[in-house]
């Protein structure tokens, strides 16, 4: 390598990107459009940074070796942290699922602060330069050479061999570097209803959780996360064709057609004290640069760039950060920039993969030809679950992305294997 990778983005797959190639001896550059000056504030490239974000133990893991503290100063900044499955209160697999620890444990924050702790824990010799947009990448014979700019104004061009793209969904690298990488699409038509309450005085201070996951056929679900001493945010999801609920009274109407009684209990008791902001996200995407028989050499998509995936299963930054995990063992361990490009892309997916997979054994496309688990296959599951500790364990560790979705085939033998690709 000639010259500092630069990374493309300074979202928290940027920064996470760049701490692992830091970790691996570089001294990356992050670019980044927007203005970061304000602390911890939904930004034009981050539309979606208002959401509470939950952090599954797979996102944890990374996080905390990438950027040694994370846990302890997300805590800090507010954070909170649950005992899963004690704290969370989960309604899945038609029950009300067993409440014992685990031995995982589930964070929480607005994506926003989530972002801006990370950031802060960025070692000085990471530099970030904000207000600067990406315009262009550079390639010829088959390489990186550099990237184009635009700050106050002006247009500049800088040289690299390696770029990070961690723009997201709003990346158009694929346009810049001609890469016909196939696109893969499914239509998730998900809505999120995200409302903050102010918590009854009992609840105050409580980690607790409460999330209803929909099970088949419904396709209504809830997830009650902490913030601060008294907030919880209530995001409510449906999808397309179920009317939105916009009102405090809408929430609650909505929240009492779902199995478990406690998410409306909840709001009854809980004034609105901001109105219900609504995400849409009609399709999950995922670019597979793996398939690319000649990829261009020091191109790295991460992050939202490679998969863009249904929100319901709170997996984005989880699958962000083990790629970046497995970024820095590509940068130490390869000898040359198309070997680092390789061992990346096939990571990268591999990473996106198991996210992906769950998403299709829970929510498969409405109107897809998938296989679907059978209502016997679910019901020994639950059985399983509610009966044998480390049965829970197990399942709960494949939300977290943890165990790979064959532990279900593992669990209940009669499941069929193509349920689970
Ligand atoms: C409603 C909703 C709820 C979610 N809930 C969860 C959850 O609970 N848990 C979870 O893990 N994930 C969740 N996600 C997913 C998560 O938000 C994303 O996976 C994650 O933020 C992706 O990070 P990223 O850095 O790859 O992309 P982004 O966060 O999109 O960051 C991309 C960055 O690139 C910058 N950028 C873009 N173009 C340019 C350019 N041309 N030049 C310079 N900079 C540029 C942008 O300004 C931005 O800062 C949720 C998503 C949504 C929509």
């Amino acid at each position: 390598m000639t010259s500092r990778p630069l990374v493309l983005g300074g979202g928290i797959g940027g920064i996470l990107a760049a701490a692992a190639l830091n970790r691996a001896g570089h001294r990356p550059v992050i670019l980044e459009q927007d203005d970061l000056s304000a602390a911890a504030t939904v930004r034009r490239g981050t539309p979606q940074a208002g959401q509470l974000h939950n952090l599954l133990t797979r996102a944890q893991v990374h996080l905390d070796t990438l950027l040694p503290g994370y846990r302890d100063a997300l805590l800090r900044a507010g954070g909170v942290e649950a005992v899963v499955s004690r704290q969370t209160h989960v309604h899945e697999l038609g029950i009300a699922m067993p409440e014992r620890d685990l031995g995982l444990r589930l964070w929480s924050a607005p994506r926003a602060v989530i972002e801006q702790v990370a950031r802060d824990l960025l070692p000085a010799d990471v530099e970030i330069r904000e207000r600067t947009r990406v315009t262009g990448i550079d390639v010829s014979d088959g390489e990186v050479r550099g990237v184009h700019i635009e700050r106050d104004g002006r247009s500049d061009r800088l040289p690299g061999d390696l770029v990070v793209d961690a723009m997201g969904t709003l990346s158009r690298a694929a346009d810049w570097t001609g890469s016909t990488a196939p696109v893969e699409t499914t239509g998730v038509r998900q809505w999120y209803c995200t409302a903050v309450v102010q918590r009854p005085q009992a609840w105050r201070g409580r980690p607790d959780f409460w999330l209803v996951f929909p099970d088949h056929p419904s396709t209504r679900g809830a997830l009650v996360s902490p913030w601060g001493p008294d907030r919880w945010y209530v995001s409510l999801s449906g999808v397309a064709g179920d009317p939105v609920p916009r009102t405090p009274a809408d929430l609650v109407a909505f929240s009492e057609t779902l199995p478990d009684p406690s998410v409306a209990d909840l709001l009854r008791a809980a004034p609105v004290v901001e109105p219900p902001r609504v995400f849409g996200k009609p399709t999950a995407v995922w670019r597979h640069h793996e398939l690319l028989p000649s990829p261009v050499t020091g191109v790295l998509p991460l992050g939202d760039a490679v998969g863009s995936l249904n929100p319901l299963f709170g997996q984005g930054i989880s699958v962000a950060a083990w790629q970046a995990a497995g970024l820095e063992e590509a940068a130490r361990d390869s000898g040359s920039l198309r070997q680092l490009t390789r061992r990346h892309l096939r990571h990268a997916a591999a990473a996106c993969a198991a996210a992906w997979a769950l998403m299709h054994v829970y929510a498969p496309p409405a109107g897809s030809d998938l296989p679907r688990l059978r209502e016997d296959e679910w019901q020994t599951l639950a059985g399983l679950v509610r009966d044998d500790v480390d049965a829970h364990r197990r399942y709960v560790g494949m939300w977290h992305l943890l165990e790979p979705t064959s532990v279900l085939r593992e669990l209940v033998p009669a499941i069929a294997p193509e349920i689970l690709t």
